[in-house]
């Protein structure tokens, strides 16, 4: 029987990638997969992927491309840079970048790939590393509504709450929102444990009440552990947060928009990067509310 499906490229097999690539490859795709950490590809080879060489090679091999990178300047090198994917540009090929990035990259992207008769989507997510291994990431997609409808079997494979949100763009302007809303809960969060516990109150009894009433949140029922344990193992990187907040207050400037709140959020983030806290999960921005206010929730915390 001749395999009807997509070949796949995927480029970027990091924390996330990685088990993307792997469910993709479970679901029965054929993947040409590749980073630039040769490692990072051992596993997915030995389970029957292909090595790619370069992004062009890889986009040349397959029919959709699938990227999961850092940061905006990867995913350009990635599609625009020597040997980059958009040098096998062609008509019918599609590729789906799922990295976080800035939005007018991501239109940039698209628009690019429209004129050369190819389309793109921009495919970001949230759900973390736990939602990539099981499958289960929220999916927030910009692009053409007929590349979103011939991806949808990638994504059921890859998540459980796929929206197309709207053209070119859409996708990663609906990230950065997510980010800011996460971004600032997590400082309120912080501010409130280490006021109580300051105070004099055990900050578990503290997150106890809040979680019973309308301050109640996924960031302090996710995280509890971390807060009050004083413990910031990644989760997800405050490095990559930052860069998060970075591309929406990019794009706030952009539109004419004021985030004040963000905007203190991103100065305190950063703050935690100087001090060498990139690497700790983005909870860990307690610790710079901590050290303003000479106190440690966790010396305070009872269980
Ligand atoms: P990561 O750093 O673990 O993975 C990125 C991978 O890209 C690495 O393996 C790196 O070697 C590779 N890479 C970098 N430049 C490359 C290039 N030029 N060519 C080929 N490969 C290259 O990051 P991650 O945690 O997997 O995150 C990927 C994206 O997903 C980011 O945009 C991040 O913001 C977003 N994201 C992450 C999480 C999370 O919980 N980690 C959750 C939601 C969204």
């Amino acid at each position: 029987m001749i395999d009807s499906r997509p070949r796949i490229g995927f480029i970027g097999l990091g924390i996330m990638g990685a088990p993307m690539a792997r469910n993709l490859l479970a679901a029965g795709y054929a993947l040409t997969v590749l980073d630039i950490v040769p490692g990072a590809t051992a596993e997915l080879l030995a389970a029957g992927a292909a090595a790619g060489h370069t992004p062009a090679q890889v986009a040349a091999d397959t029919d959709i491309l699938i990227t999961m990178l850092p940061d905006s300047p990867q995913v350009r090198d990635v599609y625009l840079g020597r040997d980059g994917a958009y040098e096998s540009l062609r008509e019918g090929w599609l590729s789906i970048d799922m990295s976080s990035i800035a939005p007018a990259t991501a239109r940039e992207l698209a628009e690019r790939a429209t004129n050369a008769g190819a389309e793109a989507l921009d495919a970001p997510v949230s759900g973390g590393d736990k939602g990539a291994i099981a499958g289960t990431l929220s999916i927030m997609v910009g692009g053409s509504a007929v590349a979103f409808e011939r991806a949808r079997p990638i994504f059921e494979v890859l998540g459980a709450t796929i929206v197309h949100c709207g053209p070119a763009g859409a996708g990663q302007v609906v990230k950065v929102c997510n980010q800011v809303v996460v971004g600032v809960v997590i400082e309120a969060v912080s501010e409130a444990l280490v006021l109580g516990a300051k105070a004099g109150v055990d900050p578990a009894r503290i997150a106890d009440v809040l979680q019973g009433g309308l301050a109640a949140t996924r960031v302090l029922e996710l995280r509890r552990d971390n807060f009050l344990g004083g413990s910031f193992d990644p989760g997800f990187r405050i490095r990559l947060h930052l860069k998060d907040l970075k591309n929406a207050l990019e794009l706030a400037r952009e539109t004419g928009v004021a985030l004040p709140a963000a905007a203190t959020v991103e100065q305190l983030m950063r703050a935690a990067d100087a001090n060498g806290r990139g690497d700790y999960d983005h909870s860990g921005l307690i610790t710079v509310l901590e050290d303003l206010a000479g106190a440690r929730v966790a010396d305070a915390a009872g269980d």
